[in-house]
């Protein structure tokens, strides 16, 4: 199944995809995509998306999950990409928290904060949690995973890394984590380690790789951080981005407002936004 929300900011209702590309509306069925609705997914069996309404062509789209209580993402977990920011492959994930009130919708404009030069983009894969998770086995790992969603790690290069202490501020500024354009059950992903993904700027292809080359897998990545924390419905873990951010670019390329970045992983659909000044 492929989970959406659309309609207006702060009133997205739940929905799906159906067989024909249509959006099909599932607030009869579901409160929301996100809580308990994730953590077992056994309603999506007797679902018939011919008989859920028809949504009109045009809405936009939300987050492809509510409530989201935490934003992880792990940091240089492909070794191309570590190298082209000059740093080695840690010899465990590295780990750092994306503020939540980042999280917007896959189309929505991105905006470029106050002050920043800096700001850059990172196609990932997203991983959101089903089943609580807490000192899991790397084996158990998806068992715990309700689907896979695109994110954009957008991020801001100088308040992630010289502006003090720890990455938070260049990665948690406000639209600074565009998710969706759906959440795909993991059913349909056969194998999140052979993924296709790719990232243009106004058209010129930045990124194109695949999470073939991910140092840390899906499976390892949510055992391990089960280890420190439980990780509960609607949690969404980036797993790192490979190697084409701006930052690696000499000179580096940062984006400036009018920029159209989109991205797209193979099954998991695309993104496009609009990069404009937070004025
Ligand atoms: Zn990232």
């Amino acid at each position: 199944m492929k989970f959406l929300r659309y309609g207006s900011a702060g009133s997205e209702r739940p929905g799906l995809i159906d067989g024909d590309g249509h959006i099909r509306d599932l607030s009869g069925v579901v409160d929301d995509i996100g809580g308990r609705w994730l953590a077992d997914l056994s309603w999506t069996r007797s679902l018939d998306p011919s008989q859920l309404p028809l949504v009109e062509a045009g809405e936009r789209l939300g987050p492809c999950v509510a409530g989201t209580g935490k934003f992880i993402c792990i940091g240089l977990n492909y070794a191309d990409h570590a190298a082209e920011s000059g740093l080695e492959v840690p010899p465990e994930p590295v780990i750092f928290m994306k503020a939540t009130s980042a999280i917007c919708g896959p189309n929505d404009d991105v905006l470029i904060p106050r002050g920043s030069t800096a700001t850059d983009w990172e196609v990932e894969l997203g991983v959101v949690i089903g089943k609580p998770a807490k000192y899991i086995s790397e084996e158990q790992a998806l068992e715990h995973v309700a689907g896979y969603c695109v994110v954009n790690d957008v991020s801001e290069r100088d308040f992630q890394t010289k502006r003090s202490g720890q990455w938070t501020k260049g990665k948690s500024c406000d639209t600074f984590g565009p998710i969706g354009p759906w959440l795909v059950t993991r059913d349909e992903v056969a194998n999140p380690q052979k993924l296709k993904m790719w990232l243009k700027v106004s058209g010129e292809m930045k990124q194109n790789g695949s999470t073939e080359t991910m140092v840390y897998g899906v499976a390892h990545v949510i055992s391990y951080l089960s280890q420190f924390m439980t990780l509960h419905p609607g949690d969404i873990v980036s797993t790192g981005t490979p190697p084409g951010v701006g930052q690696g670019f000499k000179p580096p390329r940062y984006l400036k407002a009018g920029d159209i970045v989109e991205l797209g992983i193979e099954g998991l659909g695309t993104q496009r936004q609009v990069f404009r000044d937070d004025i």
